[in-house]
């Protein structure tokens, strides 16, 4: 069962569950699977009959083998049930050979949700399993959709406690006021002055404070990470790219067994990072196309082989992309590196201390062999929008129209025409106010974005999703602002943390 490793080797191998447990290797490195499992073509089609949650429990499964089949079959029922608006999941909406995945019918109406409603379950298993009474603490930096989706999933799970800081100026406020009004016994949600990159680099350091770490213990608590490294929050997301592909052969899209191209609005480079394991597994998956926002150091990592976070960090109408450090690029540079974690270990430090690493000429081509990478600033952000109603007469979130602009751009280059996914990671009503300036431009809308939700639900005839639609009214439960300096003071003291 140990087949767990980390991407810096300096640890030994974990079975899943501890991964998950841990979040991160005590060496400061991600975990992932010794080796991925493998799928033939005709076992991945034989899925095609099945409904979502049976899909999840199949793929699941062979990540999962600690757990007992009807264990894990409670916990994908729990997780993918009437809390999402269809049975589906995460449909497909299809038009000629383009198709975009739709992974906001959650809770919280963003993609994450996909990973978090499942997480909680495992993390609580995992601790049952190595026999543990201590409190988990589930400690949360969020550019925004994480937050909520991590406080919705864990809200009053028993044994499970949850702390979200989010950047003060770096989310919008209908993302800052889901989280604000968040219900449950066991949730903290805190502001902090400073961009996401502060925030994550706030919680990194308390995981590793060894003086916070005994006093946690001591009061028979332990720390976990609902973030994106965890393997946890990986695993889930492997689900939907198998599930859209098939939903892709049975409306006629593609033939089976050809390949498709899949896109993917990136940040942490999770969710990319997911469909290219799918892809390892077996999916046929051609080109995963890596789109950013206007903060481009993944584009140019995947143009030039060189990262390099020294630049100006932009807020932009797709915060959850606003990122610079892109964490689960670790787990590729592992297999970049041929499993050679100094070469891992190195890059990293290269990182913490100049800020910026370079892959060597064949890993740069290995790497472009299989991704490309391009970037939308803001105005071609908003004109996907606007086109992509125009001309499809389906509206898309700035997140996901940052992927429709770099996948135009991908075939305009290349002229690769094949049958194409695009993950839709949010719903448009999370981002009203930059939808509706996109397609009536010029006109002026009220100051208040949650005013505009119903706006949005007029001109377009749809339907407020149910985690949005009482926003207004609900009450705010949670103020607490600090600086980056001050999250390990926050954590301690909202644990009652006594530090001798
Ligand atoms: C988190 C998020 C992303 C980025 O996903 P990563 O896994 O961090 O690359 C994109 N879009 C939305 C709406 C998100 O919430």
């Amino acid at each position: 069962m140990s087949e767990y490793i980390s991407t810096r080797g300096n640890t030994e191998a974990v079975g899943a569950l501890t991964a998950i447990r841990r979040g991160i290797a005590p060496d400061g490195g991600l975990y992932l699977p010794e080796s991925l499992p493998s799928l033939s073509l005709a076992r991945i089609l034989a899925l095609a009959p099945l409904s979502y949650q049976e899909r999840a429990q199949t793929l699941l499964s062979l990540f999962l083998s600690e757990l007992e089949k009807a264990e894990l079959r409670a916990m994908v029922d729990l997780a993918y049930g009437p809390q999402w608006d269809t049975p589906r999941i995460a449909p497909i909406r299809a038009f000629d050979k383009l198709a975009f995945l739709e992974l906001w019918h959650g809770p919280t109406c963003a993609f994450k949700d996909l990973a978090l409603q499942l997480l909680p379950h495992l993390l609580t298993a995992a601790a049952a399993r190595a026999g543990s009474s201590a409190e988990i603490v589930i400690l949360v930096a969020t550019s925004g959709d994480t937050g909520k989706a991590a406080l919705a999933g864990f809200a009053d799970i028993p044994g499970t406690r949850i702390i979200v800081f989010y950047p003060k100026e770096g989310v919008s406020s209908v993302q800052e006021r889901q989280m604000v009004t968040q219900t449950g016994g066991n949730v903290h949600v805190v502001a902090v002055q400073g961009n996401f990159d502060d925030a994550q680099a706030g919680v990194k350091a308390i995981f590793t404070d060894e003086r916070l770490l005994a006093a946690l213990s001591r009061a028979n608590k332990e720390f976990s990470s609902a973030n994106s490294i965890n393997w946890g929050r990986l695993v889930p997301q492997i689900v939907y790219y198998f599930s859209g592909y098939l939903d892709m052969v049975a409306q006629g899209l593609v033939a089976a067994g050809d390949s498709i191209n899949v896109v993917v609005p990136s940040g942490n480079f999770g969710n990319i990072l997911a469909a290219h394991y799918a892809r390892r597994m077996g999916l046929p998956i051609a080109r995963l196309i890596c789109a950013s926002n206007r903060n481009r150091v993944l584009t140019d990592f995947l143009r030039t082989g060189v990262y390099d976070r020294n630049r100006p960090f932009y807020r932009t109408s797709s915060p959850s992309m606003d990122i610079l450090v892109s964490s689960n690029v670790e787990r590729l540079l592992f297999e970049l590196a041929d499993r050679d974690s100094s070469q891992v270990r190195a890059w990293q430090e290269s990182l913490a201390r100049t800020g910026r690493y370079e892959l060597s000429p064949g890993q740069r081509e290995r790497l472009q062999a299989e991704f490309w990478g391009g970037f939308a600033d803001e105005e071609a952000t908003r004109a996907a929008i606007a086109r992509t109603y125009r001309e499809l007469g389906y509206v898309v979130d700035p997140h996901t129209a940052v992927a429709v602009h770099v996948f135009r751009e991908y075939v305009h280059t290349t002229g690769d025409r094949r049958p194409t996914l695009i993950a839709s990671t949010a719903s448009p009503f999370k981002f009203s106010r930059v939808v509706l300036e996109a397609i009536w431009e010029g006109e002026t809308f009220p100051e208040d974005e949650l005013e505009l939700l119903p706006v949005l639900s007029d001109r377009l005839q749809l339907e407020i999703p149910a985690g949005l639609a009482d926003l207004a009214r609900r009450p705010v439960l949670h103020d607490m602002v600090c600086a980056p300096a001050e999250m390990k003071q926050v954590v301690a003291g909202l644990l009652g943390l006594t530090q001798s």
